[in-house]
């Protein structure tokens, strides 16, 4: 049985016309599944009594299931979403007044080891497939709807506007289902998703960036996390494969075709938050049109490092700011319910360290 949910509009396409069939009904199929959540066949009154009888014995449509649910007090909601019998990974949907955003995972854990993050203290397993990425949108899409229609507040168009593929995972190691997950997101035929309002999250897989920019110039967040490459080495250990100057050179070039990239910096107590970093982070930026994202350390258990006082991210910022470079402090959100950046964990079976 071939899981229809793994295949963007292309992947659908040849799947139909090696059946012999016309290209169009991928575009059929994509509006009843992700339009008007029909999963049945049989319900599916555009194609042929044939073809539905077909599709029935050689596909199907299987997504994760949700286990839980947490809300917390500043309404972000956290969902635990199971994979298979030992994964779960978990998604987070922030409502704002102007965008409602939806934070995706990627993979079960991750393999980059980034000293200050809960999943990378985990380890790794697999990666997601694409209808576990594209099913957590399916997912997420149909709660929040049913809920604004019991609390008489239906905003079908907003339900969720945005996708921040900053969960769980390193997406550009998982490039190819990542990519067609979001070719999904912004098809016409199924949620018409912007690529503005698609922003994926990356430590900067140099040779990725580049494909990412030729096959999905979708917006962009570089987590830069320090201001030389001898800092960045021990925050982000993947940086001794890919130093800061060959980083900024393919967030220039991403920066070309976008209108900007976001650089992302955990604000960390007297590890990276300096005056001098300050300075440091202004030189390695110039030139580049760049956002700043200053995200305050959320803590999780065992964990050594503090987050910087409130004084010291301000200080930071407005060295940036006089500096011309557009930056904003993250708000915490979710955090009573360890929701917040960094604190993702699901449930991860740990190969790496099982093989160590
Ligand atoms: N692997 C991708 C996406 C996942 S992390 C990436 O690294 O970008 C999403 C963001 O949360 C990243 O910028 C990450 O560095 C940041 N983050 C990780 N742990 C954090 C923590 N404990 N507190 C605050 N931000 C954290």
């Amino acid at each position: 049985m071939i899981n229809l949910l793994n295949l963007d509009r292309e992947g659908l396409t040849s799947f139909f016309v090696e059946l012999g069939e016309k290209p169009f009904r991928a575009t059929q199929i994509m509006k009843w599944v992700y339009q008007q959540d029909v999963f049945d066949f049989d319900k599916m009154t555009n194609l042929s009594k044939d073809l539905r009888q077909r599709l029935q014995t050689i596909a199907c449509f299987k997504l994760p299931e949700i286990q839980t649910m947490q809300v917390s007090q500043d309404g972000t909601r956290k969902w635990l979403v199971q994979l298979d019998s030992g994964n779960s990974i978990e998604m987070v949907f922030i409502p704002e007044e102007e965008r409602n955003t939806l934070c995706i995972s990627s993979q079960v854990g991750c393999a980059l080891d980034c000293t200050f993050c809960a999943t990378g203290k985990q380890g790794f397993n697999r990666n997601l497939t694409t209808a576990e990425i594209v099913g957590q949108l399916w997912l997420a899409k149909k709660i929040i709807i049913a809920d604004a229609i019991a609390n008489n507040k239906p905003n079908f168009k907003h339900a969720i506007s945005n996708v921040v593929i900053m969960g769980m995972g390193e997406p550009l190691t998982n490039f190819d289902n990542v990519v067609a997950a979001m070719r999904i997101m912004m098809d016409d035929f199924a949620y018409g998703l912007s690529r503005r309002r698609i922003t994926l999250s990356t430590v900067g897989i140099v040779p990725a960036l580049q494909r990412l920019k030729e096959q999905c110039p979708v917006s962009l967040a570089v987590s830069l996390h320090a201001s030389n490459d001898a800092l960045r080495d021990q925050l982000v250990p993947i940086n001794k494969k890919y130093p800061l100057a060959k980083l900024i050179e393919a967030c220039r070039s991403y920066a070309q075709d976008n209108r900007h990239v976001t650089f992302e910096y955990v604000m960390l107590k007297n590890i990276n938050d300096s005056t001098a970093n300050a300075h440091e982070l202004v030189k390695l930026l110039r030139g580049i049109p760049a956002k700043i994202n200053l995200i305050p350390f959320n803590p999780f258990p065992n964990i050594d490092y503090q987050r910087s006082t409130l004084e010291d991210i301000n200080k930071f910022r407005d060295i940036l700011m006089q500096a011309g470079l557009v930056t904003v402090t993250r708000k915490i959100r979710g955090d009573d319910i360890n929701a917040a950046c960094g604190q993702l964990a699901g449930k991860v079976q740990n190969l790496r360290l099982k093989v160590d």
